[in-house]
């Protein structure tokens, strides 16, 4: 919703240097693979696969890739995740961002986790673009909402932010302990959505 909105563009040092930092890490995981690709291989012998057959020939070095990709949140920062772009906007009113995509590996059993962050808060006087979430490495949705939270805290130093986050855990689902289609949800609040239950039900309102 206020992806587009247009203020000044606010490109920072921390920007660039974030992105040196990333080619760094690229390289790093490139010299990780073979230790990954042999630990996938002993994974998938002590599950009693062959991992001679063709299906699995190249399977520990496209797991080791994947989880590589998957993982990689990790070493993206909020920066990266807040789209690069920092917006002056003379306006305090609360701005919302509902049904961002997200997945995630659940740090507890390395299952996917998938599902909505919505996204709310009052600028003072910056707002960002948030449209991309995707993928946020290993993590637990309660950390999640915090770790946006207090990323976007940082950012822009706003009056208060809210963060929900309606998930899905392949985890519970596959065993049964949560139905396909339930999702948890998780929140945190800070400034005035802690401090002023008005605001809070308003946003709550507006991601229903
Ligand atoms: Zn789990």
């Amino acid at each position: 919703m206020n992806g587009h909105c247009t203020g000044k563009v606010r490109d920072s040092a921390a920007t660039v240097h974030l992105k040196r930092e990333t080619s760094r890490k690229e390289a790093e995981d490139e010299s990780r693979l073979p230790a990954l690709e042999t630990a996938y291989r002993s994974i998938l012998r002590e599950l009693g696969e062959d991992t001679d057959r063709e299906g699995l020939l190249r399977t520990p070095l496209r797991a080791a890739k994947a989880m590589q990709f998957l993982t990689k949140g990790y070493h993206e920062t909020i920066y990266d995740i807040l789209n690069d772009a920092i917006f002056d906007e003379d306006h305090d009113e609360m701005v919302i961002v509902k049904d961002i995509d997200m997945f995630s590996l659940c740090e507890h059993h390395l299952v996917p986790f998938f599902g909505r962050v919505h996204i709310g808060y009052i600028p003072n006087k910056k707002v960002v673009g948030l449209s991309k979430l995707a993928s946020l490495g290993l993590s637990y949705p309660h950390r999640l909402t915090k770790q946006i939270a207090m990323g976007i805290s940082e950012a822009l130093q706003p009056k208060g932010v809210a963060v929900v986050i309606e998930a899905a855990h392949m985890c519970m689902v596959m065993r049964g302990v949560q139905k396909m289609n339930s999702r948890t949800v998780t929140s945190t609040m800070l400034g005035i959505y802690l401090e002023d239950p008005k605001t809070r039900e308003e946003f709550l309102t507006l991601i229903r």
